[in-house]
């Protein structure tokens, strides 16, 4: 048998065990049965997001709001984040100031990062009361010597992923993995409806758990940086018409304090 031959049987065997180990054992979860979905929206639009919350809650919608700046965030937005929290919703951070984490760290260390973008916000958020397990990369800029100093302080940590790739080979799916990868439902990266409704039929008939992201939520969709009421609708009624579960990022964590 030649060599290719050889590695490729190897690997046929392989997966499953790598696929059972992760599903049963892995730090994170890589599968749910009947599939599930992890909605994430970053930056600081609160009150566009407060809103999206009242015209999405009927569908029993669940959502990761990761927060930049929260300094900057006026009396109003804190409270409407306390109330996004207290109603089911995962308050993520997103740093203090967005800084683009890998160019940051090619000229100064790790921890001048975490002291300067990442341990100001935990303290900033925590003392107001919202609980911190997952952090979101700005601009989705990491690297692994980033994730495995930011996991010190996260249970999971998320990035970007880009394209409308073959689905069964896309990245935006969860893989037992701390560190996930979410795919842009914003108008400005260019992944159409139908799409991401195949990427949650895929995740639904393979017990997979698809992670999107975007930013602001609105009633339309014409700013680039934006998912619109319709998309954001679409999804729901189509995850709960498959029964598929809603998560937030912080359920992926094996970690028994959740
Ligand atoms: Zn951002």
């Amino acid at each position: 048998m030649i060599p290719g031959t050889i590695r490729r049987a190897c690997r046929r065997l392989r997966d499953p065990a790598v696929r059972l180990w992760k599903h049963f054992f892995g730090p994170a979860l890589a599968s749910i049965p009947g599939g599930a979905l992890i909605l994430t929206f970053d930056d600081d639009s609160v009150a566009d997001w407060h809103e999206t919350d009242r015209v999405l809650s009927p569908y029993h919608w669940k959502a990761t709001f990761c927060v930049s700046n929260f300094e900057k965030l006026g009396n109003e937005e804190r409270k409407k984040l306390l109330a996004l929290q207290n109603k089911g919703h995962e308050i993520a951070c997103h740093s203090a100031t967005h800084l683009k984490a890998v160019d940051f760290v090619a000229s100064h260390s790790i921890s001048d990062y975490i002291a300067t973008d990442i341990t100001p916000a935990i303290a900033a958020m925590s003392e107001y009361g919202l609980t911190i397990y997952s952090f979101v990369y700005p601009h989705g800029a990491r690297n692994q010597e980033l994730d495995r100093a930011l996991l010190k302080y996260f249970d999971i940590l998320r990035g970007t992923v880009y394209g409308m790739k073959p689905i069964a080979e896309h990245k935006c799916f969860a893989n037992g993995s701390r560190v996930v990868s979410g795919l842009g439902i914003d108008r400005h990266y260019g992944n159409e409806l139908p799409y991401l409704l195949q990427v949650l039929q895929f995740a639904a008939a393979n017990d997979k758990i698809a992670v999107f992201y975007g930013h602001r939520t609105h009633r339309d969709d014409s700013p680039e940086l934006t998912t619109g009421h319709h998309t954001l609708e679409t999804i729901c009624r189509y995850a709960q018409k498959y029964g598929m579960r809603f998560l937030t990022l912080r359920e992926l964590s094996r970690d028994k304090r959740h």
